[in-house]
């Protein structure tokens, strides 16, 4: 297996994942690019649209924009109280800590921000600052490791914020999200097991995966591991277009994922940032596919399908609404579309 990771145009050139081509070099310059050994190896040079290629592999649809999409699709900087928080709902905030990620995902919602030109890694005084926020907000319940990719974190440097945190009553959980144990699964050893639970909270960690390709061997023993130092794993993915909008594709994976003790958490409805239009998927045929699901596969494997509204308003679940009608005239919607009356009470 490679041992580096492809980092530039010529890079994915000289692998022979792209033509010379001219329009390539202008995605680049505004998007980074990143590709791992691991995903590298799961790529099927033979299929002209593999879904994991299409993930990570940039493409000159990238150019185009829309005038819906933006720089800051769900909102973080209005919600942002000092420098590596996002605090909009009251019991929970995002921390921050490292915008930078193992692969660049071509579909990512913070595109902007994240790479060697996004907003980097915070200080240490920024971090204090950070943590001092946490400890001055009693309500804060949860602080939840996103990014970026808080995994790229050293095992040392993880402990060190994790121990941080373990001095802070209030703090009941600590939730990581991330894209590691799929995409460079080499990094989740006892070190980084033992890292992630210094604070001696709960600890959930969601991983990142969006084909049942994704569930490898090496990913397996990583969850493995987590599982044994008592992580518990929830699960999250993109409904992205080309990769993952069909009922089998997002079946297999939702069981791929219950199989591996991960329990399926959220399906994204993909956002609006600038040219990923290639990736969306409509609201109706969303619905559609989790409907279909519904009745497909166990109710472990089901996902909340949700729609982070632009803004910073929040998340809303836009799972098919299954239920409508008011004042004594319910109709409820079975998961083949049969419609069914129920009473108020
Ligand atoms: C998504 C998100 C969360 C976490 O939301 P959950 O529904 O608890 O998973 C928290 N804060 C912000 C700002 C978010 O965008
Ligand atoms: S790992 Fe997450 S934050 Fe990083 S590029 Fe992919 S979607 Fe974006």
């Amino acid at each position: 297996m490679r041992v580096s990771s492809l980092k530039s145009v010529a890079d994915l050139q000289a692998d022979g994942l792209v033509a010379p081509d001219a329009a390539l070099d202008k995605v680049a310059e505004k998007y980074v690019i990143g590709i791992t050994p691991a995903v590298l190896e799961l790529i099927d040079r033979g299929d002209p649209d593999d879904p994991i290629a299409r993930q990570f592999v940039p493409t000159a649809d990238e150019l185009n924009t829309t005038p819906d999409e933006r720089a800051d699709p769900i909102g973080d900087l209005a919600h942002s109280p000092v420098d590596g928080i996002v605090h909009r709902y009251p019991d929970r905030v995002l921390l921050k800590a490292v915008h930078v990620c193992p692969v660049y995902c071509r579909f990512c919602f913070r595109r902007e921000m994240v790479g060697p030109q996004g907003l980097g890694t915070l200080s240490a005084p920024a971090l204090d600052a950070a943590i001092d926020y946490i400890d001055n907000h009693r309500e804060i319940w949860e602080v939840i490791l996103t990014g970026g990719d808080p995994l790229v974190l050293s095992p040392r440097r993880l402990r060190d914020l994790m121990e941080r945190l373990a001095g802070i009553e209030h703090v009941k959980v600590v939730r990581f999200h991330t894209r590691v144990p799929v995409v460079e699964p080499e990094r989740i050893n006892e070190a980084m097991v033992a890292a992630l639970t210094a604070s001696g909270k709960t600890t959930y960690l969601a991983v990142h995966a969006n084909h049942p390709r994704e569930l490898t061997d090496a990913a397996k023993a990583g969850f493995d591991l987590m599982l044994a130092g008592g992580i518990a794993l929830i699960s999250q993915s993109v409904l992205l277009k080309g990769v993952n909008d069909d009922v089998e594709t997002l079946a297999a994976l939702m069981r791929g994922f219950v199989e591996n003790r991960i329990r399926p958490y959220y399906l994204h409805h993909p956002d609006l940032a600038p040219g990923t239009g290639h990736f969306r998927v409509g609201i109706e045929e969303g619905q559609r596919l989790v409907q279909a699901l519904r009745g497909r596969i166990s109710g472990l494997c089901q996902p909340v399908y949700v729609l982070d509204i632009p803004g910073g308003y929040g998340k809303a679940d836009i799972g098919a609404a299954s239920i409508t009608g008011a004042d004594g005239c319910f109709t409820v919607r079975d998961w083949q579309g049969g419609e069914h009356k129920y009473p108020p009470t």
